[in-house]
């Protein structure tokens, strides 16, 4: 990695702090698609990165040995029923779940290894077709269909916004998201104290932490821009 590559990052990562400033409770996530384990670990080791999110397995898993464990690592992507076994045990969260096949199969593969898998719900709020998520209007019941999975821990919502030319419009989607965690929690998971909201990425971060985002995903502001993903697995 380049030394001008070396200060992109930092300096990426103290600008956002600094935003960040006024929402102390607030985490950054670095997300690390497409990126090297020398500079997720660079992020890490020499920024004070905590939290790292990966949305695909097969990159998961190529570099997961590599990975400064020191940092969490929650899965972020579209999560394939026969995938759930190859890293179940090396998550510490699921932001991404989005069906209650996918709930099944980890508490299945939860349960085989004996442990509680914290996950959020993923909520499709801007109801759009290409996106993976629960409708708000289907929220409840899939909250109830959890009930039956007791090696899931529901920790709290998670979304990806629809892309909002105007900013502006990014507080309509957060808000909503906003009020739906204090629902929700309350009546299905009132045990979950301080449930989470993991919402905004670099192009609608400031929007987020205003409606009270718990973790905001950051990927090209941090190391900058990604060139195109490799085919879908
Ligand atoms: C890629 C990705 C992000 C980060 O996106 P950037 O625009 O690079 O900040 C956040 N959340 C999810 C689920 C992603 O896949």
């Amino acid at each position: 990695m380049t030394e001008a590559k070396q200060s992109e990052i930092r300096e990426n990562i103290t600008r956002i702090r600094k935003d960040m400033s006024a929402y102390p409770n607030t985490q950054l996530m670095a997300v690390i698609k497409t990126r090297t384990a020398e500079e997720i670990n660079f992020a890490i080791r020499e920024c004070g990165i905590t939290l790292v999110g990966e949305n695909r397995v097969q990159e998961l898993l190529s570099h997961y040995e590599e990975i400064d464990k020191t940092a969490e690592l929650h899965f972020i992507g579209t999560l394939q029923k026969n995938k759930v076994k190859y890293i179940i045990d090396k998550v510490d969260m699921i932001e991404s779940l989005d069906s209650e096949s996918l709930a099944e199969e980890i508490q299945k593969r939860a349960a085989k290894i004996g442990k509680c898998i914290p996950v959020l719900i993923e909520v499709n709020i801007g109801r759009e077709e290409a996106k993976s998520g629960i409708f708000p209007e289907d929220l409840e019941n899939f909250c109830l269909a959890l009930k039956n999975c007791p090696n899931l821990s529901v920790r709290g919502l998670m979304t990806i916004a629809p892309n909002c030319e105007d900013k502006n419009e990014y507080h309509r989607y957060f808000s909503e998201m906003n009020l739906l965690k204090d629902r929700v929690f309350q009546k299905y998971f009132p045990e979950t104290e301080a449930p989470i909201l993991s919402m905004g990425m670099s192009g609608s971060f400031f929007q987020a932490l205003e409606n009270g985002s718990d973790i905001i995903r950051i990927g090209e502001g941090i190391f900058g821009k990604r060139n195109a993903l490799p085919k879908k697995e």
